[in-house]
């Protein structure tokens, strides 16, 4: 049985916009592309374009699938970042734009030297892999507690010809050396805010990756305390961090010696970068 395409993707449309998906009409087209493989340049080019019953079940699957808040990078197994294709799962958060701010900082840093960094709490390796990318000549190593999200992150550094050392470890407790960078990404978000986060989020994208504790600040705590013992002389830290806690870290981060304190801002004019060095 053919299906015309306008006829499913109309309906996709409709019931994502019932189910309150905010972009229901990029998200009908983006799943279109993926299980039917055209794209919206095509079907205006032909309006009566159709498919086979087969594909638009799975279309339709998808789409209720989306319908329910499922992310729809979860749907189709990837997310661009950086200029790379990243896959992902429901055992990492799904890299987001604001984190391209961290990598390219960390990236001008590191200019063409042959320098060494430590990602932690990497999921997927959006992180680690886009700067081993970028930056030839150094040595990245990621760090995670989570061996599914491990195995993500080694996907993704085999899947972007990347080559990066991977760490199965609970912050620094595995790790050995020291470092040029450490750079992280880690949960920030406070405990009691996570019930108020965008379903997509807060009941799909792993909790452990989001978590920060009851002051969402745990991790910045825990890594800064131990960073020296890992970070060469005149090493660097560079975080992410939430739009409210620019203070709060570099507080934290001259609590525990470090100095050269800088809070970047991302595209919406939000504090999102905290870089320091070690004194
Ligand atoms: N470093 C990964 C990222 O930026 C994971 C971050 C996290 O799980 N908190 O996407």
């Amino acid at each position: 049985m053919e299906i015309l395409v306008r006829d499913i993707i109309n309906k996709a449309q409709n019931t994502l916009e019932a189910a309150g998906i905010a972009d229901s009409q990029v998200d009908s087209w983006l799943l279109a592309e993926f299980v039917f493989g055209i794209t919206r340049a095509k079907y205006y080019a032909n309006m009566q374009m159709t498919v086979d019953g087969k594909s638009a079940e799975k279309y339709n699957e998808l789409v209720n699938q989306r319908a329910g808040h499922i992310p729809l990078q979860y749907l189709v197994g990837t997310q661009e970042f950086m200029g790379l294709t990243f896959k992902v799962n429901e055992n990492v958060l799904i890299p987001r734009q604001d984190t391209e701010l961290l990598v390219e900082n960390v990236a001008d840093c590191l200019g063409n030297g042959e320098r060494t960094v430590l990602d932690m709490c990497t999921g997927s390796g959006c992180i680690a892999v886009s700067i081993d990318r970028l930056s030839k000549d150094s040595k990245v190593t990621a760090v995670d507690i989570s061996e599914k999200a491990l195995e993500v992150a080694q996907e993704n550094n085999r899947f972007n010809n990347a080559n990066v050392t991977f760490i199965q470890s609970d912050l620094f407790t595995n790790v050995t050396g020291r470092y040029d960078i450490i750079v992280s990404n880690p949960p920030y978000i406070r405990t009691d805010e996570i019930p108020k986060l965008m379903e997509e989020v807060k009941s799909h994208e792993p909790v452990m990756a989001l978590d920060g504790m009851e002051d969402g600040l745990y991790f910045y705590k825990k890594i800064c305390n131990e960073a020296s013992d890992y970070l060469n002389d005149n090493g660097k830290i560079f975080f992410e961090i939430g739009y409210d806690q620019g203070d709060d870290v570099s507080e934290i981060l001259r609590q525990n010696r470090f100095c050269n304190i800088e809070v970047l801002k991302d595209l919406s004019g939000n504090d999102r970068v905290v870089i320091a060095r070690k004194e």
